[in-house]
């Protein structure tokens, strides 16, 4: 393929999670051409995070001679993209909720800032330069320890009123009935489909108490622990009809299937799919679903994005 170059600077990527902070260094043919990463001082609190990130900023941007244009973000909580600020957060990273990202690291670095949620990061980074990069509305599904995702038109991320869009875990799921999800309440499509959960699920069946995660257990079910194929089946057939609710409403014109379980193996795909079958309505049955491309790479072409205008896509 015909690398383009188009004609700006480089970008830096963070992606910023509860255990540690990854970097890249985007050049202006929207290449990676280094990364980086250190631990998140999550306990010590925010002022700590925004300390770690600038000195990761620090580092990487003597790895390009490139003008830089900004510093994209791909963070957890609940991020306003329109200031760059943490709207609202869990514990994970003490005092996260309220940090103005924008303000603090522009004060730290001096460059530029904006900010996606993670997920939504990964989202626009498969959109822009992954699985999607040829498709103009991107249903992105991550399952993975939670359930997530983003909705993509065009290259643009919808967020939401709240900029809480893409909660897809949130899902009524008839095979959840009962089970507490992790938002407190029951019955969510997470609560049987993420990877604890399936965990979760194999144990209560019956499964051997031995097996001490989902990625064990998937090794099993290859092998033909009957329990673990029926708990992996589970989960994914409750992803895959939740994920056909989602298409029924959105009808994007690709749907990109990402996070830890999408690497689970064929049982998994063949449940998801058979789910997505069942649930989905007969003008929307041949959408194509495909694994993602990127990997966690995505955040960093997804918070880059930030950076790169839409007109100039592919
Ligand atoms: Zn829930």
């Amino acid at each position: 393929m015909k690398k383009h170059h188009f004609g700006a600077g480089a970008v830096l990527a963070l992606d910023v999670g509860g255990t540690k902070i990854a970097g890249a260094v985007l050049d202006s043919h929207r290449q990676i051409i280094a990364t980086g990463q250190v631990p998140t001082p999550a306990s010590a609190g925010a002022p700590a995070v925004l300390d770690a990130m600038a000195r990761l900023v620090a580092q990487l941007r003597g790895k390009t001679t490139e003008e830089i244009l900004g510093l994209g973000l791909g963070a957890a909580g609940v991020i306003d993209p329109a200031n760059a600020r943490v709207s609202s957060a869990t514990d994970t990273i003490a005092g996260w909720a309220g940090t103005d990202l924008r303000t603090e690291l522009m004060h730290r670095t001096g460059l530029p800032v904006r900010a996606v949620n993670d997920v939504h990061a990964h989202g626009l980074g498969e959109a822009h330069a992954g699985a999607g990069r040829d498709a103009e509305q991107v249903l992105l599904f991550a399952v993975g320890t939670g359930i997530g995702g983003a909705h993509l038109l065009n290259g643009q991320l919808h967020s939401g009123a709240h900029h809480v869009a893409g909660h897809m875990g949130h899902v009524d799921s008839p095979l959840a009935a009962g089970l507490p999800c992790s938002c407190g309440r029951t019955g969510h499509v997470e609560a049987i489909a993420a990877g604890p959960a399936i965990h979760r699920n194999y144990l209560r069946l019956g499964g051997d108490q031995r097996v001490a995660d989902t990625r064990e257990l998937a090794a099993r079910a290859v092998q033909g622990d009957e329990l673990a194929r029926t708990a992996l089946r589970t989960g994914a057939r409750a992803a895959g009809m939740a994920l056909a609710s989602l298409a029924n409403v959105l009808d994007p014109d690709l749907i990109i299937v990402s996070g830890g379980m999408a690497g689970a193996g064929d049982i998994w795909w063949h449940a998801l799919r058979a789910g997505y079958a069942d649930s989905i309505i007969d003008l929307l049955a041949h959408t194509p679903i495909v694994p993602a491309q990127l990997g966690n790479d995505a955040a960093f072409y997804g918070a880059a994005s930030l950076f790169w205008s839409t007109n100039e896509r592919n």
